[in-house]
């Protein structure tokens, strides 16, 4: 079931406030999700932790999923405004049935949306989500009164996720501690103010910080790519930082900004991220197949391999997990760190890049990145045309007939400098056609010829 108001995936549902989105539908998806994990749990009674970040619809969506649990007999801790990789972890430390984070991410203020927790604190994978589904489709077991559900507050689960990032042991902190640096951060007035400051001055740094107020009155579009950072960019220049922080509205998603002012593409957070964690640890890091191959320089750099999974968070978590990465995550500024959690996690990414600016003795930031290569990364759309994309992947393939073919998410190909990923989206009725390369123009070509035969079949 997914509509333009309404979009239903494996791991959640997402619409517009008051209008796909309406508390009755958080409530039905949340007494589904309850209903389930708790014909798993031993006992059948199970307790599910609650999150959500800082949108104006939160307290309302809030109060409606906790009613969901509570009405099939599920217990609730609520952990009230914090980052969803806060919810992923207090899942865990709970050893709780599941967890629900109440947040759009990076979506637009009107947005709001409910993501489904397993009990390992990775989000619901493809079977997870049928088997949910299939439990559920014919109907959701009420509790009658005497069995309905108690709510507690768990108020240090910020607490316990600093203590977890600084004492991971990729971190001296008392080094980063001795460089005071000076940091600018924007929270986009999302949940990232109740965990960002604390972090930062637990790690002796200097902030100048906008946008601290967590009421989800978002001051510019809310997604950390370089077009909506202009206030944080002015920021450093005006306050002579040494780097620049925004964050999305959950959390788990980090840009950065440097020295200079100038954003750096977020597809550089989790490479520079990575080479801190694998200078101290070598493993294999596991990215999506959309991600910079700047990613991969930086693996050849320690002498490991790059693995590429399907597009998701849960695919790159799931993939860390077989191969045993120690790092991995997502190009649009997701680190994971395999130590802390398998999930997407911005306050943790920060602390890597300090402890990068640390090691670096007295190096910008544009300086230690001006060690690597630029690449132009191209990302178009287009709406899906009417039929199977099996014809148009096998057309590319005969054109490319040198690249090296990757069919796990759509199609991938890939030559020793540059790539191109033609793919579906999942939550969309679009094709997302993507491509880097050394210059822009050969990724605008790659992407022009990518697109002549989608465009001529509608
Ligand atoms: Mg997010």
């Amino acid at each position: 079931m997914t509509t333009d108001k309404l979009m239903v995936s494996v791991s959640g549902v997402r619409g517009r406030v008051g209008e796909g989105l309406t508390p009755e539908v958080i409530t039905g998806f949340a007494s589904g999700f309850g209903a389930w994990a708790a014909a798993r749990a031993t006992g059948g009674r199970a307790t599910i932790v609650v999150g959500r970040d800082s949108r104006v619809s939160g307290p309302m969506f809030h109060r409606a999923a906790i009613a969901g649990l509570q009405s099939v007999g599920c217990d609730v801790i609520d952990v009230g405004v914090v980052p969803t990789p806060t919810v992923q972890l207090a899942v865990e430390f709970h050893h709780a049935a599941g967890g629900l984070a109440i947040t759009a991410s990076h979506n637009p203020i009107e947005w709001n949306a409910l993501k489904f927790i397993a009990p390992s604190g990775l989000f619901l994978s493809a079977e997870e989500g049928a088997a949910m589904r299939e439990a559920t489709s014919a109907g959701i077991a009420r509790a009658t009164w005497d069995r309905l559900g108690q709510v507690t507050a768990d108020p240090e689960a910020v607490t316990r996720h600093l203590d977890a990032i600084l004492s991971l042991p990729y971190l001296d902190v008392e080094a980063i501690r001795q460089r005071r640096l000076h940091v600018a951060l924007d929270c986009v007035r999302g949940a990232g103010s109740v965990i960002m400051p604390a972090l930062l001055e637990r790690l002796g740094c200097r902030v100048t910080a906008i946008n601290l107020e967590p009421d989800g009155r978002f001051p510019h579009a809310p997604e950390p790519i370089a077009a909506n950072l202009a206030d944080l960019e002015a920021l450093v220049r005006t306050s002579h930082a040494d780097v620049g922080f925004a964050v999305d509205p959950d959390v788990d998603r980090l840009a950065l900004i440097d020295e200079r002012g100038r954003a750096i593409g977020e597809d550089y957070t989790l490479a520079l991220a990575a080479s801190v964690v694998l200078q101290r640890q070598k493993g294999p890091v596991v990215t999506n197949l959309s991600t910079s191959r700047i990613v991969d320089d930086i693996a050849a750099e320690a002498g490991v391999p790059v693995i590429r999974a399907p597009v998701g968070e849960v695919h790159v978590a799931i993939r860390m997990r077989a191969e045993g990465a120690p790092v991995g995550g997502e190009g649009n500024g997701g680190v994971i760190v395999a130590g802390l959690h398998l999930g997407r996690d911005a306050p943790a990414g920060a602390a890597l890049i300090l402890q990068l600016l640390t090691d670096s003795g007295g190096a910008t930031l544009s300086a230690v990145t001006g060690r690597w290569p630029r690449y132009a990364i191209v990302k178009d759309k287009l709406d899906r045309p009417a039929g199977s994309l099996d014809r148009i992947y096998d057309t590319l393939r005969s054109a490319f007939p040198g690249a090296t073919v990757d069919l796990q998410d759509g199609l991938r190909l890939t030559w020793p400098d540059s790539w191109l990923h033609v793919r579906p989206s999942g939550t969309e009725p679009i094709v997302r056609v993507i491509a880097e390369a050394p210059t822009d123009a050969r990724a605008r070509e790659l992407v022009a010829r990518a697109r002549a035969p989608l465009d001529a079949m509608r």
